[in-house]
Protein backbone atom coordinates (compact mmCIF):
# COMPACT_ATOMS: atom_id res chain seq x y z
CA UNK A 1 0.00 0.00 0.00
CA UNK A 2 0.82 3.67 -0.23
CA UNK A 3 1.69 5.48 2.78
CA UNK A 4 -0.88 7.73 3.01
CA UNK A 5 1.99 10.89 3.06
CA UNK A 6 2.88 10.50 -0.27
CA UNK A 7 -0.70 12.15 -1.41
CA UNK A 8 0.03 15.27 0.29
CA UNK A 9 3.35 15.54 -0.88
CA UNK A 10 2.13 14.97 -4.92
CA UNK A 11 -0.49 17.32 -3.44
CA UNK A 12 1.62 19.83 -2.08
CA UNK A 13 3.84 19.51 -5.39
CA UNK A 14 0.64 19.92 -7.76
CA UNK A 15 0.15 23.42 -5.83
CA UNK A 16 3.44 25.24 -6.84
CA UNK A 17 2.78 23.97 -10.28
CA UNK A 18 4.86 20.50 -10.18
CA UNK A 19 2.95 17.58 -11.79
CA UNK A 20 4.69 14.26 -10.02
CA UNK A 21 3.15 11.07 -12.03
CA UNK A 22 3.24 8.88 -9.18
CA UNK A 23 4.87 8.33 -5.37
CA UNK A 24 8.03 6.38 -6.68
CA UNK A 25 9.21 9.52 -8.55
CA UNK A 26 8.55 11.20 -5.48
CA UNK A 27 10.45 8.40 -3.93
CA UNK A 28 12.92 8.65 -6.29
CA UNK A 29 13.56 12.87 -6.04
CA UNK A 30 15.03 12.24 -2.49
CA UNK A 31 17.85 10.58 -3.97
CA UNK A 32 19.15 12.42 -7.21
CA UNK A 33 22.70 12.51 -7.83
CA UNK A 34 23.15 13.79 -11.17
CA UNK A 35 20.73 16.13 -12.99
CA UNK A 36 21.13 16.49 -16.94
CA UNK A 37 19.78 19.73 -18.63
CA UNK A 38 19.08 20.04 -22.12
CA UNK A 39 20.40 23.84 -22.87
CA UNK A 40 18.12 26.06 -25.13
CA UNK A 41 14.80 26.81 -23.44
CA UNK A 42 15.60 24.62 -20.51
CA UNK A 43 18.31 26.53 -19.30
CA UNK A 44 18.45 29.08 -21.50
CA UNK A 45 15.06 31.19 -22.66
CA UNK A 46 15.37 29.67 -26.25
CA UNK A 47 14.13 33.41 -27.90
CA UNK A 48 17.09 34.12 -30.14
CA UNK A 49 18.17 37.77 -31.61
CA UNK A 50 19.91 37.93 -34.62
CA UNK A 51 23.53 39.87 -33.58
CA UNK A 52 25.68 39.39 -36.49
CA UNK A 53 25.37 39.04 -40.56
CA UNK A 54 28.16 38.13 -42.02
CA UNK A 55 27.71 37.88 -45.81
CA UNK A 56 31.02 36.77 -47.79
CA UNK A 57 31.91 38.55 -51.59
CA UNK A 58 29.52 38.91 -54.02
CA UNK A 59 26.39 38.54 -51.27
CA UNK A 60 25.08 41.03 -49.27
CA UNK A 61 23.51 41.40 -46.49
CA UNK A 62 20.02 41.45 -46.72
CA UNK A 63 20.87 38.78 -49.78
CA UNK A 64 22.19 36.58 -46.89
CA UNK A 65 19.18 37.17 -44.51
CA UNK A 66 16.90 36.87 -47.56
CA UNK A 67 18.21 33.17 -48.16
CA UNK A 68 17.99 32.17 -44.84
CA UNK A 69 14.80 33.67 -44.14
CA UNK A 70 13.55 31.52 -47.06
CA UNK A 71 14.99 28.78 -46.10
CA UNK A 72 13.60 28.66 -42.85
CA UNK A 73 10.40 29.88 -43.09
CA UNK A 74 8.23 26.50 -42.59
CA UNK A 75 10.34 25.68 -39.38
CA UNK A 76 9.19 26.29 -35.80
CA UNK A 77 12.69 25.91 -34.64
CA UNK A 78 13.60 29.28 -32.51
CA UNK A 79 16.81 29.51 -34.74
CA UNK A 80 14.03 30.24 -37.79
CA UNK A 81 11.70 32.34 -36.00
CA UNK A 82 15.22 34.28 -35.21
CA UNK A 83 15.92 34.76 -38.27
CA UNK A 84 12.71 35.58 -40.47
CA UNK A 85 12.24 38.10 -37.66
CA UNK A 86 15.35 39.99 -38.14
CA UNK A 87 14.49 39.81 -42.04
CA UNK A 88 11.66 41.88 -41.24
CA UNK A 89 9.93 41.61 -44.53
CA UNK A 90 6.68 39.46 -45.62
CA UNK A 91 7.92 35.77 -47.04
CA UNK A 92 6.02 34.44 -50.05
CA UNK A 93 6.15 30.78 -49.00
CA UNK A 94 5.11 30.29 -52.99
CA UNK A 95 8.60 30.60 -53.49
CA UNK A 96 9.72 27.79 -51.53
CA UNK A 97 9.68 24.80 -54.03
CA UNK A 98 11.16 22.56 -51.36
CA UNK A 99 12.32 22.19 -47.66
CA UNK A 100 13.59 19.74 -45.15
CA UNK A 101 14.80 20.07 -41.77
CA UNK A 102 17.57 17.86 -40.74
CA UNK A 103 17.64 17.26 -37.24
CA UNK A 104 21.13 18.60 -35.56
CA UNK A 105 21.84 20.17 -38.83
CA UNK A 106 19.61 22.97 -40.16
CA UNK A 107 17.30 23.43 -42.81
CA UNK A 108 17.55 22.67 -46.73
CA UNK A 109 15.21 24.16 -49.24
CA UNK A 110 15.02 25.36 -53.04
CA UNK A 111 14.08 28.64 -52.75
CA UNK A 112 14.38 31.59 -55.92
CA UNK A 113 15.06 28.76 -57.92
CA UNK A 114 18.52 27.99 -56.35
CA UNK A 115 19.34 25.50 -53.02
CA UNK A 116 20.15 26.84 -50.17
CA UNK A 117 21.74 25.43 -46.73
CA UNK A 118 21.07 26.97 -43.52
CA UNK A 119 22.80 25.48 -40.37
CA UNK A 120 25.86 24.24 -38.14
CA UNK A 121 29.27 23.07 -39.29
CA UNK A 122 28.47 19.60 -39.56
CA UNK A 123 25.74 20.56 -42.22
CA UNK A 124 28.19 22.40 -44.08
CA UNK A 125 30.83 19.43 -44.00
CA UNK A 126 27.78 17.45 -45.20
CA UNK A 127 28.21 19.13 -48.31
CA UNK A 128 31.49 19.63 -48.61
CA UNK A 129 30.98 23.39 -48.19
CA UNK A 130 34.36 24.81 -46.99
CA UNK A 131 33.26 27.49 -44.31
CA UNK A 132 34.93 29.69 -41.72
CA UNK A 133 33.99 29.36 -38.20
CA UNK A 134 33.81 32.72 -36.99
CA UNK A 135 35.13 33.22 -33.32
CA UNK A 136 32.14 34.33 -31.42
CA UNK A 137 29.99 33.00 -28.35
CA UNK A 138 27.17 33.18 -30.17
CA UNK A 139 25.04 29.81 -32.45
CA UNK A 140 26.24 30.54 -35.69
CA UNK A 141 23.73 29.78 -38.94
CA UNK A 142 26.01 29.18 -42.14
CA UNK A 143 24.24 29.83 -45.50
CA UNK A 144 25.26 28.35 -48.91
CA UNK A 145 23.42 29.20 -51.73
CA UNK A 146 23.71 26.33 -55.36
CA UNK A 147 27.08 24.80 -53.39
CA UNK A 148 28.42 28.53 -52.83
CA UNK A 149 29.29 29.41 -48.97
CA UNK A 150 27.26 33.32 -49.11
CA UNK A 151 28.29 33.71 -45.51
CA UNK A 152 26.74 33.34 -41.24
CA UNK A 153 24.46 34.54 -39.23
CA UNK A 154 25.24 34.69 -35.55
CA UNK A 155 22.17 34.64 -33.04
CA UNK A 156 22.63 35.12 -29.32
CA UNK A 157 20.58 32.96 -27.09
CA UNK A 158 19.89 34.38 -22.67
CA UNK A 159 20.24 32.49 -19.65
CA UNK A 160 16.96 32.70 -18.05
CA UNK A 161 17.04 34.49 -14.66
CA UNK A 162 16.65 31.89 -12.46
CA UNK A 163 19.52 29.32 -13.95
CA UNK A 164 22.11 30.19 -11.80
CA UNK A 165 20.55 30.02 -8.18
CA UNK A 166 18.54 27.20 -9.15
CA UNK A 167 21.41 25.11 -9.84
CA UNK A 168 23.69 26.12 -6.85
CA UNK A 169 21.01 25.29 -4.75
CA UNK A 170 20.79 21.73 -5.81
CA UNK A 171 24.31 21.35 -5.08
CA UNK A 172 23.30 22.61 -1.62
CA UNK A 173 20.59 20.02 -1.38
CA UNK A 174 22.75 17.26 -2.25
CA UNK A 175 22.97 16.58 -5.87
CA UNK A 176 26.57 15.69 -6.90
CA UNK A 177 26.69 16.72 -10.51
CA UNK A 178 25.31 18.75 -12.90
CA UNK A 179 25.56 17.74 -16.85
CA UNK A 180 24.49 19.93 -20.17
CA UNK A 181 23.78 18.62 -23.28
CA UNK A 182 23.57 20.38 -26.47
CA UNK A 183 23.31 20.25 -30.29
CA UNK A 184 24.86 23.88 -30.44
CA UNK A 185 28.66 24.70 -30.63
CA UNK A 186 31.30 23.74 -27.80
CA UNK A 187 32.37 27.13 -27.76
CA UNK A 188 28.75 28.40 -26.88
CA UNK A 189 28.38 25.42 -24.63
CA UNK A 190 31.36 26.24 -22.60
CA UNK A 191 30.36 29.90 -22.18
CA UNK A 192 27.17 29.39 -20.53
CA UNK A 193 28.42 26.19 -18.99
CA UNK A 194 31.09 27.95 -17.22
CA UNK A 195 28.35 31.16 -15.93
CA UNK A 196 26.51 29.07 -14.65
CA UNK A 197 28.25 26.58 -12.92
CA UNK A 198 28.16 23.13 -14.61
CA UNK A 199 30.30 20.18 -13.87
CA UNK A 200 30.27 18.42 -17.22
CA UNK A 201 29.63 19.67 -20.92
CA UNK A 202 28.23 17.78 -24.10
CA UNK A 203 28.25 19.57 -27.39
CA UNK A 204 27.34 19.38 -30.28
CA UNK A 205 24.73 16.30 -30.35
CA UNK A 206 22.53 15.07 -32.33
CA UNK A 207 19.40 13.58 -31.07
CA UNK A 208 20.28 9.75 -30.65
CA UNK A 209 23.76 10.79 -28.99
CA UNK A 210 21.37 12.93 -26.02
CA UNK A 211 20.01 9.22 -25.07
CA UNK A 212 23.31 7.67 -25.54
CA UNK A 213 24.79 10.36 -23.26
CA UNK A 214 22.72 9.66 -20.70
CA UNK A 215 22.83 6.31 -20.91
CA UNK A 216 26.45 6.28 -20.30
CA UNK A 217 25.91 8.51 -17.13
CA UNK A 218 23.54 6.31 -16.19
CA UNK A 219 26.13 3.26 -16.31
CA UNK A 220 28.86 5.07 -14.57
CA UNK A 221 30.19 3.77 -11.85
CA UNK A 222 30.73 6.75 -9.37
CA UNK A 223 26.68 7.43 -9.55
CA UNK A 224 25.19 6.77 -6.10
CA UNK A 225 21.44 7.97 -6.69
CA UNK A 226 19.25 8.85 -9.50
CA UNK A 227 19.35 10.62 -12.80
CA UNK A 228 16.82 13.36 -13.64
CA UNK A 229 17.08 14.43 -17.30
CA UNK A 230 15.09 17.96 -17.79
CA UNK A 231 14.33 19.32 -21.06
CA UNK A 232 12.11 21.96 -22.50
CA UNK A 233 10.27 18.83 -24.70
CA UNK A 234 11.54 19.59 -28.08
CA UNK A 235 12.57 16.68 -29.63
CA UNK A 236 13.37 15.57 -25.68
CA UNK A 237 10.69 12.45 -25.35
CA UNK A 238 13.52 9.93 -26.04
CA UNK A 239 15.75 11.27 -23.41
CA UNK A 240 13.38 11.55 -21.00
CA UNK A 241 11.72 8.37 -21.39
CA UNK A 242 15.40 7.04 -20.74
CA UNK A 243 15.96 9.16 -17.32
CA UNK A 244 15.39 7.45 -13.64
CA UNK A 245 13.42 10.57 -13.19
CA UNK A 246 12.59 12.52 -16.78
CA UNK A 247 11.55 16.27 -15.64
CA UNK A 248 9.66 18.11 -18.97
CA UNK A 249 8.61 21.73 -18.55
CA UNK A 250 5.38 22.31 -19.48
CA UNK A 251 5.18 25.78 -20.87
CA UNK A 252 6.42 25.02 -24.26
CA UNK A 253 6.99 21.09 -23.61
CA UNK A 254 5.17 19.29 -27.07
CA UNK A 255 2.16 16.67 -25.98
CA UNK A 256 4.76 13.65 -26.84
CA UNK A 257 7.55 15.13 -24.03
CA UNK A 258 4.57 15.77 -21.59
CA UNK A 259 3.70 12.01 -21.83
CA UNK A 260 6.97 10.88 -21.26
CA UNK A 261 8.26 12.60 -18.53
CA UNK A 262 7.43 11.64 -14.84
CA UNK A 263 7.57 15.27 -13.65
CA UNK A 264 6.15 17.95 -15.17
CA UNK A 265 6.77 21.95 -14.06
CA UNK A 266 4.20 23.92 -15.26
CA UNK A 267 6.61 26.77 -15.72
CA UNK A 268 9.76 26.84 -17.46
CA UNK A 269 11.79 27.92 -14.04
CA UNK A 270 14.73 25.07 -13.23
CA UNK A 271 14.02 26.71 -9.62
CA UNK A 272 10.92 24.31 -10.16
CA UNK A 273 13.15 21.52 -10.09
CA UNK A 274 14.54 22.71 -6.77
CA UNK A 275 10.71 22.47 -4.94
CA UNK A 276 10.28 19.09 -6.31
CA UNK A 277 13.22 18.01 -4.49
CA UNK A 278 12.57 19.75 -1.51
CA UNK A 279 8.58 18.58 -1.35
CA UNK A 280 9.98 15.26 -2.09
CA UNK A 281 12.30 15.70 1.20
CA UNK A 282 9.70 17.10 3.52
CA UNK A 283 7.73 14.29 2.16
CA UNK A 284 9.78 11.51 3.44
CA UNK A 285 10.27 13.10 6.72
CA UNK A 286 6.39 12.90 7.17
CA UNK A 287 6.07 9.02 5.76
CA UNK A 288 9.24 7.66 7.36
P1 LIG B 1 19.60 22.07 -28.63
O1 LIG B 1 20.30 20.80 -28.31
O2 LIG B 1 20.38 23.25 -28.17
O3 LIG B 1 18.16 22.07 -28.19
P2 LIG B 1 18.87 21.40 -31.40
O4 LIG B 1 19.08 19.94 -31.27
O5 LIG B 1 17.48 21.90 -31.60
O6 LIG B 1 19.59 22.24 -30.23
O7 LIG B 1 19.75 21.91 -32.63
C1 LIG B 1 21.12 21.67 -32.62
C2 LIG B 1 21.82 22.54 -33.63
O8 LIG B 1 21.37 22.22 -34.96
C3 LIG B 1 21.56 24.02 -33.46
O9 LIG B 1 22.41 24.62 -32.51
C4 LIG B 1 21.84 24.51 -34.87
O10 LIG B 1 23.23 24.64 -35.07
C5 LIG B 1 21.32 23.39 -35.75
N1 LIG B 1 19.93 23.63 -36.17
C6 LIG B 1 18.83 22.94 -35.76
N2 LIG B 1 17.72 23.42 -36.35
C7 LIG B 1 18.11 24.46 -37.12
C8 LIG B 1 17.44 25.40 -38.00
N3 LIG B 1 16.11 25.37 -38.20
N4 LIG B 1 18.19 26.31 -38.64
C9 LIG B 1 19.53 26.37 -38.47
N5 LIG B 1 20.21 25.55 -37.67
C10 LIG B 1 19.53 24.59 -37.02
MG1 LIG C 1 16.20 21.36 -27.55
Amino acid sequence: SIPLGFFGGIGGASRNGILIKGSNYLEALNSVDTVVFDKTGTLTKGVFNVTEVNPSSGYTKEDLLMYAAYAESFSNHPIALSITNAFGKTIDKNKVESYEEIAGHGIKAVSHGKEILAGNTKLMAKAAIPHTNADTSGTIVHVAVDGNYAGNIVISDEIKADSKKALIELKEIGVRKLVMLTGDNKNTAHKIANELGIDEVHAELLPHEKVETVELLDGSKSRRGKLVFVGDGLNDAPVLARSDIGVAMGGLGSDAAIEAADVVLMTDEPSKLVSAIKIAKRTRNIVW
